[in-house]
């Protein structure tokens, strides 16, 4: 059993997130799963439902649903063997981000198609048998959509999406096409066993500076509940408009752009056998080294 104050699966299989009971996980078959009625309190929180990659399958659309495999936590771990193909995640998603087996470069997925960030900078596309150590995609079906007029930073285009998105409990996926006067982006090189922490490769990533550059914001906002799960606050990929360059976005500046926002509901957790739901920590060591990691 593993235990945390954010998410907790019980000796009877029910999986309890943010000291709510939301799901019965049953073990042997995805289709006998059966949600729990929403409890109302959940409204505006995400209700996360677990298996395992043996119960991937069907061609279910499951609508504000995200699909994750495997959690930042094991990722900051060294847990960077591919658990589920990218033909599997096609099934799940036209929209997200994530790494590749062996940390082999930052992922991104849109409108279907998923690219590979090599350290080189430039953006090659995915074949299906290739697998994911961490991967968070949905059907992206924005629910609100606006156009961004205004220059704005990184920060400024946070507090711009804090302001349109409000409520801090709001989990979405979240897309801005537009024209940037710059884009800075890491990607990672391919890892060799033993496998070193997240916190030591970043140490000497390979960082990318685009001027004046048309493309795509992909990323996700997640609850500060759901740390340890992925990334708390805003995480970005950027690919640019002609699909040739982009990586993990350490800052920007937006000339101007369309913003579109999918408010996510679900989150269907997929974990490998040997990682475990995360333990909370959040601790000020914690929070610097996702700093270092995600962000500048
Ligand atoms: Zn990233």
């Amino acid at each position: 059993m593993v235990t945390s104050r954010e998410a907790e699966i019980t000796d009877d299989g029910v999986l309890v997130v943010a000291g709510r009971e939301v799901e019965h996980r049953h073990d042997s078959h995805e289709s006998e799963m059966s949600l729990m009625p929403i409890d109302s309190a959940l409204v505006g929180a995400l209700h996360v439902e677990y298996l395992r990659e043996r119960d991937l399958g069907g061609d279910e659309h499951l609508h504000h649903t995200l699909f994750q495999t495997s959690t930042l936590d094991a990722l900051l771990e060294g847990k960077y063997d591919g658990d589920v193909s990218f033909a599997e995640l096609e099934g799940r998603g036209d929209f997200g981000l994530g790494t590749l087996d062996a940390l082999d470069g930052e992922m991104i997925c849109l409108d279907g198609n998923f690219f590979q960030v090599k350290a080189d900078g430039l953006a090659y596309s995915v074949e299906g048998k290739a697998r994911t150590p961490f991967a968070v995609v949905t059907v992206f079906e924005p629910d609100t959509s606006k156009t961004l007029s205004k220059p704005m930073d990184f920060e400024g285009l946070c507090d711009h999406l804090d302001r349109v998105i409000g409520g801090g409990a709001t989990c979405c996926a979240i897309r801005v096409d537009g024209c940037f006067d710059h884009v800075k982006t890491r990607s990672v090189p391919r890892q060799h066993k033993p496998y070193p922490p997240l916190v030591e490769i970043v140490e000497n990533q390979p960082i990318f500076e685009l001027h004046d550059v048309s493309g795509s914001l992909v990323g996700f906002r997640f609850p500060d509940y759901a740390q340890g799960l992925n990334v708390s606050g805003y995480h970005f990929h950027f690919i640019t408009a002609d699909r040739s360059r982009g990586g993990h976005v350490l800052g920007c500046r937006l000339a101007r752009g369309e913003l579109y926002i999918d408010h996510e509901g679900d989150l269907r957790l997929e974990l490998p056998p040997d990682v475990g739901l995360p333990t909370p920590d959040r601790s000020a060591k914690k929070g610097e080294t996702l700093d270092r990691i995600e962000r500048e």
